[in-house]
């Protein structure tokens, strides 16, 4: 198999489970009980504590460790609108991942007002229209580092100061970008930041949420003192040790990784484009492993069977919502339209692929969209590359 959808998911690398194999075995502890066994786990977790603070430019004590990416999202969505009564309002954008959308929308029906900036055909918000949306009533700014889509990277330092000079915090969701391109929570105002295991090469049941010291903050769970009672539970001491490894190595391997990525990206890509390849958010910042591109026309659950078939795994749109036969929403949001969004097909490449990957995945791509291009000039009508409507695989 050729797995090209790094986005949705990683495989665990060997190292991050080695690390945890001990605490999944003889080591037990409870990180908060006081006997040996449980000072041994405190010390674990407080040292993947330091590990993946040193990801974002955060102090240890900033982190605290959640069972994924979208508890963190949800936990500084209600924890933003229960600090004022009079600040109800969150600013986002239209292109975020639904573990902001959804919680969003449910605070909306219990009051809160939501306001979503546009974003540009690359996918980009602009500041001068955050600045223009700010308001004495908003309580939170809450936009996406990386898109996991596109790959698009938002200005999150240009924004946060935006934020800050209106005395609103900033969270942002690094779910895709953390570990892929460099982030230093402590070089701008940024309040929040969600962070997740499994897009990490570590496996999947934790992330973290970085809460910036000083900032006034209500749990989710309530319980226990854990986590400096910010996130009561008992911490999954073998996952934490897995997180804070995979982070360390994300670190270590950043920019070399973030290079290599990039070249894999561009053979792909290049070769896409020769083959009628629209690429979406082209113009914008990206991620160096995430190619996002349509061929208008082709049916993009059509292509990705028939990819499938051929043993190429990438998506339509994000895992989350993939299989919902809804366009994608990024690129609807982008402005892009009904027919390139049906015709998105993300690939995402990995800590694990190498060029022959790159072009084996070509090599299906060219024959799926030759498949498709045959089916569509069988049909009575215009063809699906002639505008005709969006095709199934067969
Ligand atoms: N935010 C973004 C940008 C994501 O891509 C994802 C997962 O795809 C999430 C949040 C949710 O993370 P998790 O799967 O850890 O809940």
């Amino acid at each position: 198999m050729v797995y090209l959808d790094n986005n949705a998911t990683t495989p665990a690398d060997p190292e991050v489970v080695d690390a945890m194999l001990p605490w999944l075995r003889e080591k037990f502890g409870n990180p908060s009980a006081a006997c040996a066994p449980g000072r041994e786990a405190r010390k674990a977790v407080e040292t993947a504590r330091e590990q993946a603070a040193a990801l974002i430019g955060a102090s240890p004590e900033e982190i605290i460790f959640t069972s994924c990416g979208t508890e963190s999202d949800n936990t500084i969505l209600q924890s933003a609108l229960r600090l004022d009564p009079d600040r109800q309002e969150i600013v986002t954008t239209p292109v975020e991942h639904s573990a902001i959308l959804k919680p969003a929308e449910a605070l909306a029906r219990r009051g809160a007002v939501i306001r979503h900036l546009s974003v540009s055909a690359d996918g980009l918000a602009d500041p001068s229209e955050l600045e223009r949306t700010l308001s004495d009533d908003t309580a939170l700014v809450t936009v996406m580092w990386a898109n996991n889509e596109t790959g698009v990277i938002q200005d999150i330092p240009r924004l946060a100061e935006i934020a800050a000079s209106k005395g609103c915090l900033m969270h942002t969701d690094a779910v895709q970008a953390a570990g892929k391109v460099p982030i230093n929570v402590s070089a701008a105002p940024i309040h929040a930041l969600s962070l997740s295991g499994h897009k990490l090469y570590c496996p999947k049941g934790i992330g973290a949420l970085y809460i910036r010291k000083n900032t006034r903050f209500h749990p989710l769970l309530l319980g226990g003192s854990q986590e400096g009672g910010r996130r009561a539970g008992t911490e999954p001491v073998a996952l934490v040790v897995a997180f804070g490894k995979a982070c360390e190595l994300a670190r270590l391997r950043l920019e070399a990784e973030a290079e290599r990525l990039r070249a894999l990206r561009d053979r792909f890509e290049a070769a896409a484009v020769a083959m009628g390849a629209a690429v979406n958010g082209g113009g914008a910042p990206r991620l160096p492993g995430t190619s996002n591109i349509s061929f208008e026309g082709a049916d993009s659950e059509a292509v990705l069977i028939l990819l499938d078939k051929a043993g190429v795994c990438c998506s339509a749109g994000s895992a989350c919502t993939s299989g919902s036969l809804h366009p994608s929403h990024v690129i609807v949001g982008m402005g892009l339209g009904t027919a390139r969004a049906r015709s998105a097909l993300r690939f995402s490449f990995g800590r694990f692929n190498t060029e022959a990957d790159v072009d084996a995945a070509l090599a299906a791509l060219k024959a799926a969209l030759e498949r498709v291009r045959e089916t569509a000039a069988a049909r009575p009508g215009p063809g699906a590359f002639a505008g005709g409507p969006p095709l199934r695989a067969e």
